[in-house]
């Protein structure tokens, strides 16, 4: 039997998705076998984040720098915004490589069931970002679910009045599907075969 305190930072790290109460125990074993080197890496880049971690007030992704990587990167196109439902997407699609532009983070999808009303979303922050202009195209990646679909539609509508062209992730996405899950290759398909939202 560990020590409180091992027992305390297999919980702690079994709690992480991806990771049971077992791989969590492999982990700490791992740890301390390689203690002279492996801690210190783990334990800075931990704080490092920690202390750094800041919402980007323009698109709501995080990161250690504020804007964000991405919205300060000159080389993105500002002309193209993909709106997704939480920074796992955004994640996931950024992987992909496909997408130059930039991106809004929703936080969230319209949900009657949840109680998610359009308020409790950054809808009025994206309405501000198209409204300022210089943006040609919108692209709604919300995920395959119902809800997904649910609050594309409905930003769809919002934003129908602007002059710029509104695309959704082509078909192809399992229904259901969640973005963060799928492979590269696949999410990059889907961006490629984007299509205008009927
Ligand atoms: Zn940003």
């Amino acid at each position: 039997m560990a020590s409180q305190e091992i027992e305390a930072l297999a919980n702690a790290l079994a709690r992480l998705p991806g990771l049971g109460p077992r791989s969590a125990r492999r982990a700490v074993l791992w740890l301390i076998k390689r203690r002279e080197t492996a801690f210190a890496g783990l334990v800075d880049a931990l704080a490092t984040v920690r202390e750094n971690l800041v919402e980007c007030p323009i698109c709501g992704n995080v990161d250690t720098t504020s804007p964000c990587g991405i919205c300060a990167d000159p080389r993105r196109d500002a002309r193209a915004l993909c709106v997704v439902e939480d920074v796992a997407d955004l994640w996931a699609l950024d992987r992909a490589r496909l997408f130059t532009g930039r991106y809004h983070v929703l936080g969230g999808r319209l949900s009657a069931l949840d109680g998610v009303r359009p308020e409790d979303l950054n809808i009025a922050g994206l309405l501000t970002r198209v409204a300022a202009g210089g943006i040609d195209e919108v692209v709604l990646a919300m995920n395959a679910t119902l809800e997904g679909q649910t609050t594309a539609h409905y930003l769809a509508e919002r934003l129908e009045a602007y002059p710029l062209r509104l695309t959704q992730l082509a078909h192809g996405l399992p229904v259901g599907g969640e973005l963060d899950y799928l492979d590269e290759g696949t999410l990059a398909q889907a961006l490629r075969a984007r299509r205008p939202v009927s």
